[in-house]
């Protein structure tokens, strides 16, 4: 039986939608990694008799709770007051966290409010968790029930620390965990229906399939029980990938922007792009990997027909015979952003991104990408992509790139 754990998240910002709850999933994919299932997660707001009740039930519920927020300085911050009356222990000051609070002010230089002294009142019998990442100190307790209790800040940024620092390592001390086993393959341009279908065929007793859309990718991911040999793990990912073909960009990797990069770097090559309708979406994204500078010479925006002809060279006949979102258009685009970076590769993207601006014979989400190398314009594909305005320039961005990306990879093999 796998180890359960019960997720709480408080505070008003999170139950009137000011903000998504983002820790509880990140906890849950933390967990989840560590072989624990999450039983129930819990969004409350802050109201003390509320949370003494929650944290009392979830006590009851599993033998680890994670709770995040109501550790700050405020009126409103409950959390070590409701974990005192749901278990009957007093609040006091605990002179460590109250040292580490003073000691964090200090390195800031700012002087300490009286109120953030009320962050060092925690609940008798608890241990106080050091935050360096801010100043609400958090806190391990143990409940009647045997249930370990952990309570961290809200802001992701302290969460995520002191869960990696404090929770994590206290749990693989304490429980008896047997984490799983997981592999992601990253997709790109195969829909999760289809993928399910080509992935059917390796599933197996101890392997759990699922599938992360996460645009413009999906991810297939593949949960083994704890105790499946290393070597059969290996063989069924690859069966898998096999299956899926090309499109399967990778396994446990980077994204598609980071794969095609270092590939790109490896063989000293380089790019440049001529966007419409993403409008630097592209370019924005192939920077963000670090090193970019390496293989990304140019991207240039080329909203209107005259960036098109001036920066690229399309002719104002082209546009004018064919329309701005056209293969012509798109060929012309890639040809002439690749000749003036003096890239290896170049990829030009027009289309219409919508709301408005489709036609009968170009709807919304039409989009024309050509991709420029070696030996001229070397592929054009028209896709019709269905979505808001966001989603089809995530996907135009997408779809550029794995032109790109095919290429390469089928010109190694
Ligand atoms: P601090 O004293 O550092 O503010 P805290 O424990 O009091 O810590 P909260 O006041 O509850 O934290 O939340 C601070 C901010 O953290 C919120 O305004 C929100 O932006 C973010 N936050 C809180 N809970 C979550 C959550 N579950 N998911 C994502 N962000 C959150």
């Amino acid at each position: 039986m796998p180890v359960e754990a019960v997720l709480l998240a408080q505070g008003n910002e999170l139950t009137t939608g000011l903000t998504t709850d983002t820790n509880s999933s990140w906890l849950a994919g933390r967990l989840w990694g560590l072989g624990i299932d999450v039983r129930r997660i819990i969004t409350a707001p802050d109201r003390v008799d509320d949370l003494v009740e929650i944290v009392a039930q979830a006590a009851d519920l599993a033998p680890i709770v994670v709770a995040t927020g109501g550790l700050g300085p405020t009126r409103d911050d409950l959390t070590a007051e409701a974990v005192g009356r749901a278990f009957g222990r007093r609040c006091r000051l605990q002179p460590e966290a109250l040292q580490w609070i003073e000691a964090r002010f200090a390195a800031m230089g700012r002087p300490m409010a009286d109120s953030n002294r009320k962050q060092a009142c925690l609940p008798d019998g608890c241990t106080p968790l050091e935050n360096r990442w801010g100043t609400a100190p958090g806190f391990a307790i143990d409940a009647p029930s045997g249930a370990r209790l952990y309570f961290l800040p809200g802001v992701p940024s302290e969460m995520k620390p002191m869960f990696e620092a404090h929770v994590e390592p206290d749990l693989r001390r304490r429980a008896d965990l047997d984490p799983p086993h997981l592999h992601t393959i990253r997709v790109l341009g195969v829909p999760e229906s289809t993928l399910e279908e080509l992935v059917r065929a390796v599933e197996r007793p101890g392997l759990e399939i699922g599938f992360r859309a996460h645009a413009p990718e999906v991810q297939v991911k593949l949960r083994f029980a704890p105790g499946v040999p290393e070597a059969e793990r290996r063989a069924t990912v690859e069966a898998a990938r096999q299956r899926i073909g090309w499109r399967a960009f990778g396994v446990d990797c980077g994204d598609l922007a980071e794969v095609t990069g270092h590939l790109l770097g490896e063989r000293g090559q380089t790019l440049s792009l001529a966007e419409s309708c993403t409008a630097g979406r592209l370019a924005a994204w192939v920077a963000s990997v670090p090193g970019a500078s390496a293989w990304l010479l140019e991207g240039a925006v080329v909203y209107s027909n005259a960036a098109k002809v001036r920066t690229c060279g399309v002719l104002p006949e082209t546009l004018d015979r064919y329309g701005a979102v056209s293969e012509p258009v798109a060929r012309q685009l890639a040809r002439g952003i690749r000749e003036r970076a003096g890239a290896t590769w170049g990829i030009g993207i027009t289309g219409i991104a919508g709301p408005g601006g489709g036609t009968p014979d170009k709807p919304v989400g039409t989009v024309h990408i050509a991709l420029a190398g070696p030996g001229g314009v070397e592929d054009h594909r028209r896709f019709r992509f269905p979505g808001d305005r966001q989603r089809v320039q995530t996907f135009a961005a997408g779809s550029g790139l794995a032109m790109l990306y095919k290429r390469l990879v089928t010109d190694q093999k």
